[in-house]
C-alpha cells in the first residue's frame, strides 16, 4: 500500500494482560502454533475488514473460522493461551543448522500475537495514543520533530522555487508541468514496471511464473495497493482520483512490484511457505509488525533498484518522453523532490496530533498543506488515510529509514550495490521484526 479518538490513560501492559487460561488444544510444536496463529488472524478478520491483507493458506481454515464466528473476547483468550504455548515449546537443539531462522520464527510469532491482541483491544474500544498504538502494532515509535525543523526545509525550498507568494502554491504550480496525462498513464507505468523488473531479476532469483496485473481504480484513501494472491501472483491497483506525477511511475512500480511488495510476498512464499512449510506466512495481518518491514523495504527498494544516475537517465531517456514531458527538466524536478522528501515526517506529526485529538480534521489538512507540501485535495485524501489506517503511516518513512540503516549496517551501502541487493534479498526472505533491525 502507499499513502492516504479519544485517549485512554489505561496502561498498555494492563490492557494486554487478560484471560490466560490454557486452551484445550495446546500447540506443542512450532507448526501447530503457526496454524493456531493463522486461525486467530482469520478470526480477527471476521471483525475487521481491513485486517487480513492476504491469505492463501487452506481455504477450509477460513471457512471453519467463519462458521465458528469467534468473539473478540474469545480471540483474545486464545491468543493469550498461544503465547503461553510458544514459551513452553521445547528448546531449539544447539547447533541445529536452522537454529537462527527458527529462533526468528518463534520471536516473530510471539510479537505478531502481541500486535493481534492490541488490535483486538482496539476493536473492543480501547483507545491508545498514537505512539502507544504504533509500538504495539508495528514494534516501533516515530521520532518527534518540531515545527522549526520543518521550517528550515521550507525556507530552502522557498528559495529554490520560482515565483512569488506562498511556498505551497509555488510548489503546486511548479509540479503542474510534471503530471502524466491520463491517456499515457498505462504506457508509462508499464515501461516503469519493466525497468524495475529487469533490475530486480538481475540480482534476485524470481520463481518461474511470478507475475502481477495492474488495475486502475478510484475512490480510495491510498494511491496504490498490492493485493497478494498466492501462487506468486499479485493484483496491483493504482488510484487515479488525483493527478499522478511522473515520479510516481518508478516509485509505484518499485514499491508495489519490483523489488517491493510483490517480490517480498513471492520470496516469503518461496523461502518460508514452500521450502519450509511455515504456514504463518500464508496470512498477512495488515496491522502488525510485518507491515513496517513490508512498507520499509518497498520504499527503500526504490533506491536498491535505481542509483541516482540510473534513475535520472531512465527518466530522461524513457519516461519523460513517453509521458510527453520535457526531458531537459529531469534534474531540476528531482532536485526539488529531494528537498520535499525531508518533509515526510511532517505527515507523521499531522497524524499524531490529529489521532491524539489535539487538532481537528480541518487543522490536520491545513498542517499538511503548510508543512508537507500537499495540495488541498491530497491533504483531504491523506486525512481519510489517517482515519482508516491510523498509526500505519509510520511504516513508510520510519520503516524506510530503519531498513536503510539495517542494510547499510550489513555493508549494503550506495557504494556496494551488489552487497546492498544481497542484504535486501535476505531481509525479504526472513521473518525479521522491526526491533530486530536495530
Ligand atoms: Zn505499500
Amino acid at each position: 500500500m502507499t499513502p492516504t479518538r479519544k485517549l485512554a490513560t489505561v496502561a498498555v501492559a494492563a490492557l494486554m494482560a487478560g484471560g490466560c487460561m490454557a486452551s484445550i488444544e495446546s500447540a506443542r510444536t512450532e507448526d501447530e502454533a503457526a496454524e493456531a496463529y493463522v486461525r486467530l488472524v482469520l478470526g480477527v478478520g471476521t471483525h475487521d475488514a481491513d485486517y487480513v491483507d492476504a491469505y492463501y493458506g487452506p481455504p477450509e481454515w477460513r471457512t471453519e473460522v467463519e462458521s465458528a464466528a469467534p468473539s473478540l473476547l474469545d480471540l483474545n483468550k486464545r491468543a493469550a493461551a498461544l503465547e503461553v504455548d510458544l514459551r513452553r515449546l521445547p528448546a531449539i537443539e544447539a547447533g541445529a543448522t536452522d537454529a537462527e531462522l527458527r529462533t526468528l520464527r518463534r520471536q516473530y510469532l510471539a510479537r505478531q500475537l502481541q500486535a493481534l491482541r492490541a488490535r483486538v483491544a482496539m476493536l473492543r474500544d480501547t483507545r491508545l495514543t498514537f505512539d502507544q498504538e504504533s509500538r504495539e502494532l508495528y514494534d516501533a515509535v516515530a521520532p518527534r520533530h518540531t515545527d522549526d525543523e520543518f521550517q528550515g526545509v521550507l525556507d530552502t525550498l522557498g528559495a529554490r522555487l520560482p515565483g512569488e507568494g506562498a511556498i505551497n502554491e509555488r510548489y503546486a504550480a511548479f509540479r503542474q508541468a510534471f503530471v502524466i496525462p491520463t491517456e499515457r498513464l498505462d504506457a508509462v507505468f508499464q515501461a516503469a514496471i519493466a525497468a524495475c523488473r529487469d533490475r530486480t531479476a538481475a540480482h534476485v532469483a524470481l520463481p518461474e511464473g511470478e507475475r502481477f496485473t495492474v488495475e486502475y481504480v478510484t475512490g480510495k484513501s491510498w494511491s496504490g495497493y498490492n493485493w497478494y494472491q498466492g501462487q506468486f501472483r499479485s493484483l496491483i491497483q493504482v488510484n487515479t482520483d488525483l493527478p499522478i506525477y511522473i515520479d510516481r511511475a518508478i516509485d509505484l512500480a518499485c514499491h508495489e512490484g519490483y523489488p517491493g511488495h510483490h517480490v517480498y510476498n513471492v520470496l516469503l512464499e518461496q523461502a518460508l511457505v514452500r521450502d519450509r512449510g511455515w504456514r504463518e506466512f500464508t496470512v498477512y495481518p495488515l496491522f502488525s509488525p510485518q507491515s513496517l518491514i513490508a512498507e520499509g523495504t518497498a520504499n527503500f527498494g526504490i533506491e536498491v533498484a535505481f542509483s541516482r544516475e540510473d534513475r535520472l537517465q531512465f527518466e530522461r531517456d524513457v519516461l519523460f518522453p513517453l509521458a510527453g514531458l520535457d526531458p531537459a527538466r529531469v534534474e531540476e524536478y528531482y532536485e526539488v523532490l529531494a528537498l520535499t522528501e525531508r518533509l515526510s515526517y511532517a505527515g507523521n506529526e499531522a497524524a499524531r496530533r490529529y489521532l491524539d485529538g489535539q487538532i481537528d480534521r480541518a487543522a490536520a489538512e491545513a498542517w499538511l498543506v503548510a508543512h508537507a507540501m500537499s495540495t488541498p485535495a491530497q491533504a483531504a485524501q491523506r486525512v481519510r488515510f489517517f482515519d482508516q489506517y491510523r498509526s500505519y503511516v509510520i511504516n513508510y518513512n520510519l520503516g524506510k529509514d530503519m531498513v536503510r540503516q539495517y542494510i547499510e549496517g550489513q555493508g549494503g551501502t550506495e557504494a556496494d550495490r551488489e552487497r546492498r541487493w544481497q542484504a535486501f534479498t535476505e531481509l525479504l526472505s526472513s521473518p525479521r521484526l522491526p526491533s530486530g533491525l536495530q
